[in-house]
């Protein structure tokens, strides 16, 4: 990965953006990542006011606006000296309206450090449902645990610091279901809009190993 890499990773809730995300940084040092979920996630656990608004969005799995979402990312995006055109990142869950893609691309054209590569996950739907259900959250961390093929090593502990693990609260059949209709009504002009960029591509597989490999050799190319 020699050029800066500014990379947006799309696809359904549970389609394991957090888990490739991991998997990125550790193999590119240079790479932070903003993920719109944990940032949110962390407003809530610090009671802020943000947070507070936050939660009822996040609880019922409708979207937070889109005015507190570019924000919030922009905030983070400067925090992390993320706005220069030798910035490298990764954003996972922002944009994911229309209208936050078009905000985004103003702020990044300004500082000319636009997105150069966008990666749509696409994993059967039939399978995420089962995923998400066995998924447990380490949430100061944003570390993601499944009880079937990626358990921690002491049973609901975090492996690093041995915290609580938990459920998020979205993480049920009938929030996900919401969660999922309303992913699939967004993507559809997200999708055309950075096909038009020439930036799109799409990565299909059923688990991150399948996944992880293909995304890896996308940024080397
Ligand atoms: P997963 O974490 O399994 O990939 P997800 O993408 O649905 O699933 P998060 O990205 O963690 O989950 O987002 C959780 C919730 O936070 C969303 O349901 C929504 O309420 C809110 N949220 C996160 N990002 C945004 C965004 N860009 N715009 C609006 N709301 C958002
Ligand atoms: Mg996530």
């Amino acid at each position: 990965m020699l050029k800066p890499t500014r990379l947006l990773l799309l696809g359904a809730p549970g389609s394991g953006k957090g888990t490739i995300s991991r998997k990125l940084l550790n193999r590119f040092p240079q790479l932070k990542s903003i993920s719109s979920g944990d940032v949110l996630r962390s407003h809530i656990l610090r009671g802020t006011k943000i947070g507070v608004e936050a939660e009822k969005c996040l609880k019922t799995g409708t979207l937070v606006p889109d005015s507190t979402m570019v924000s919030l990312i922009s905030e983070q995006l400067r925090d992390l000296d993320g706005l220069s055109s030798k910035a490298n990142w990764l954003l996972d869950g922002f944009p994911r309206t229309f209208s936050q893609a078009q905000k985004l691309t103003e702020i990044l054209d300004k500082n000319q450090c636009n997105l150069n590569v966008v990666v749509e996950l696409n994993v059967d739907q039939n399978i995420i449902l089962h995923r998400i259900e066995s998924r447990y959250v380490h949430l100061p961390s944003g570390r993601i645990y499944s009880l079937d093929y990626n358990p921690p090593k002491v049973p609901f502990k975090d492996d690093i610091t041995g915290e609580d693990l938990v459920k998020r609260e979205d993480d049920n059949a009938a929030v996900f279901k919401k969660r999922l209709d309303k992913y699939n009504e967004e993507i559809v002009p997200l999708r055309e809009y950075y096909q038009k960029l020439g930036i799109w591509h799409e990565v299909a597989g059923i688990t991150s190993d399948i996944i992880y490999p293909k995304v890896e050799k996308l940024l080397l190319t």
